[in-house]
């Protein structure tokens, strides 16, 4: 421990991110980005951007890009918050919403930043065991907590968990936030925005990551009731009042502009999901269903973490978690069709 840092940073068990390599011929599976690319019409608005755009402030409240997210979803522009990614948006949430001496519930097996914002913050995390096949079940919240959080679907698992479901969590749990995370939600689940005008207690975030493929522009959003949103502004206000560039702005304005992209590319994911599931099962492994851009598979006679490290000597990287109860998996991200076959058909020479 440096001798200048604080018993609390000493304390602190970040985020390990996925790795990125910079070797350009890899194929690179392991941090679930879009193989397809952003829509044309995003490089066009960030071009348009360069110059003045870069001497000015942003607009501190992101009036243009919550309207273009409030239309596109259907609400009020007072029911949207935006951030630097999903992110920061999820930082901004632990921090106002949870706590106050009560623990927060999310599943045993799930993203891997909400322990590490506990422990910034001073939440107590109570992991809660999902079931055997990694089912999300609506029963298992159980007891006094300040808040529940759960991605839908799930990752690393693809589990997608139904809307009824999700409504009956919200009414057995209406005096704590309930945020559902919406990372993955356009590769086949279905958005619980539209729950958010009858329950006062939830929260609904996406990013603009995945689906979009802008994952090096850094947008997220929230979805609520306007009072949770006046909290997260508050805390927003009260770390970092431009958290969207200018950049990010018109990107990601110009990203909703291009429907037929954005269905165009979610489908050709969807599609060679299935084509790498169906590979993988003709080789021996198990692969939960998956309804995200990503799936978690194991191989009955073959370790994960080897079959990891062979793929890697091949210049392919996947996800491999060193973890109680998912040791064995490994989660794949769909790549485009030329990826995926080389993944198949290396994975047929080593296996
Ligand atoms: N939630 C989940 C479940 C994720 O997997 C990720 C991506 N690592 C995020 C949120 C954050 O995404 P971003 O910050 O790129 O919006």
């Amino acid at each position: 421990m440096s001798r200048y840092w604080s018993p609390f940073v000493h304390n602190l068990v970040p985020y390990v991110p996925g790795e990125q390599p910079k070797m350009p011929d890899l194929v690179k599976l392991n941090t679930n980005e879009n193989p397809y690319g952003p829509s044309p019409r995003v490089n066009e608005a960030i071009a348009g951007q360069l110059g003045d755009g870069l001497r000015l402030y942003p607009d501190p409240s992101s009036d243009a890009l919550k309207g273009t997210i409030a239309r596109y979803h259907g609400v009020r522009s007072n029911h949207v918050f935006v951030g630097n990614g999903s992110d920061e948006v999820l930082a901004h949430i632990f921090q106002g919403l949870f706590g106050h001496g009560k623990p927060l519930l999310f599943p045993d097996v799930t993203y891997s930043f909400y322990p590490v914002y506990c422990g910034l913050y001073g939440i107590e995390p109570k992991p809660v065991p999902l079931d055997d096949d990694f089912r999300i079940h609506p029963d298992m919240f159980q007891g006094e907590c300040s808040g529940i959080i759960f991605p839908n679907p799930n990752a690393p698992t693809g589990r997608l968990l139904p809307l009824s479901d999700i409504e009956t969590i919200l009414k057995a749990h209406p005096d704590v936030v309930v945020v559902v995370d919406e990372a993955y939600v356009d590769f086949g689940g279905e958005t619980a925005i539209g729950l958010v005008d009858q329950y006062s207690n939830l929260l609904v975030t996406q990013t603009l990551s995945k689906s979009r493929s802008l994952a090096g522009l850094r947008v997220g959003f929230a979805v609520g009731h306007p009072d949770l949103i006046e909290a997260l502004e508050r805390i927003k206000n009260s770390f970092n009042s431009y958290p969207i560039d200018r950049l990010a702005l018109a990107g990601a304005i110009a990203a909703y502009e291009d429907e037929e992209h954005f269905q165009s590319t979610r489908k050709a994911v969807m599609a060679e999901r299935s084509r790498v599931t169906e590979g993988l099962e003709a080789l021996g492994f198990r692969v939960l269903p998956s309804s995200a851009n990503f799936v978690f598979t194991e191989h009955p006679d073959h370790e994960g973490a080897d079959i990891a490290g062979h793929l890697r000597e091949h210049g392919i990287i996947v996800r491999h978690f060193n973890k109680p109860r998912i040791g064995n998996f490994l989660r794949i991200t769909i790549g485009n069709p030329e990826q995926n076959g080389r993944l198949l058909a290396t994975l047929g020479d080593i296996l």
